[in-house]
């Protein structure tokens, strides 16, 4: 085994109070980490996921309040797609309206249904209705049987599919599972009870290059078991020719990354040691939490940090 599929997802975005209002607010989401840019500690971190924070449910921000937009193109993520039961998607777009969300269904290659919108800043958001949900710990904000239930997968536009689909199969484990109109759906080898098991790839031999700002995803990271899972795909990655980081301490995970031969960045992140690290599961998300190092700034920092409301639940 060496990937069960997606850990995490990190996008980029403007007003924090925004970003937390779309996630927590219209999704429902449970901020379960608010923290801040370990690079930039005068931002946010924010981490979205279920009740427990359970990898493959984990969509994080940082939120520049003057981020300028970015623009999705070649060698960029596309979507990020979260699973929701079936049946919910007139729920969806009821609580969507009412908040004032646009959403339409959308015509899918792989999907019986898409329902997509695009948050404050732009980034591409589907709800993919299945049958075949994940077995995560809903957050109360959405009535249990119509919340999310952690990622579905995410799709990337690509110049050539294959090479990205080549690092996909042979060093991290996926497999293709289905193919239309030159697109690619690749699915990590695990079980229906694990979320974020699909990487869609999308051809787009004339498309502009992407390039990063608001309302477009920094990293996606798949998920390593532990240290010596996360090292023996390391040891993989760099044989075959990919320059990896070395590993970082997240302080929720430890993490690697490298970019795709398409682009993408992508980052191996560990399943230990987890979001209730630093702070009880009955906490999750409602103190600012910093590592170790920079607890002597902590007056400074949180003097700096865009003030904002936490979602009441
Ligand atoms: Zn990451």
């Amino acid at each position: 085994m060496k990937t069960t599929g997606l850990h995490h997802v990190t996008a980029i975005a403007s007003d924090p109070q925004r970003n937390l209002d779309f996630y927590a607010g219209a999704l429902g989401l449970r901020l379960v980490k608010r923290t801040v840019n370990f690079d930039d500690p005068g931002s946010y971190h924010f981490y979205f996921g279920d009740a427990a924070g359970s990898p493959g449910t984990i969509l994080t921000f940082f939120p520049w309040p003057y981020a300028r937009r970015g623009q999705r193109g070649s060698g960029e993520v596309e979507s990020t797609s979260f699973a929701i039961p079936a049946n919910s998607t007139s729920y969806w777009l009821a609580r969507l309206k009412e908040r004032g969300v646009s959403a339409k269904t959308i015509a899918s290659d792989f999907d019986h249904e898409v329902l997509r919108m695009e948050d404050p800043d732009g980034t591409l958001i589907d709800l993919v209705p299945t049958h075949h949900t994940a077995a995560t710990e809903s957050w109360a904000a959405v009535p249990e049987e119509h919340a999310i239930r952690g990622f579905h997968g995410v799709s990337a536009l690509l110049d050539d599919v294959h090479p990205t689909a080549g690092v996909l199969t042979s060093l991290l484990g996926y497999e293709q599972v289905a193919e239309k109109n030159g697109k690619v759906r690749l699915q990590a080898r695990s079980t229906t009870d694990i979320p974020g098991r699909y990487i869609d790839l999308i051809p787009g031999p004339n498309a502009p290059l992407g390039h990063m700002g608001a309302g477009t995803v920094h990293h996606i990271a798949f998920r390593a078991a532990n240290d010596e899972a996360q090292a023996r795909i390391r040891g993989e990655l760099v044989s075959h020719g990919l320059q990896a980081s070395p590993v970082m301490d997240r302080s929720y995970f430890h993490s690697i990354y490298f970019r795709e031969p398409g682009g993408v960045l992508f980052e191996i992140a560990t399943d230990n040691p987890g979001f209730a690290t630093d702070e009880s599961r009955e906490e999750l998300g409602q103190n600012l939490r910093l590592p170790p190092w920079m607890e002597k700034s902590r007056d400074r920092i949180a003097e700096i940090l865009p003030k904002i409301t936490l979602p009441n639940h």
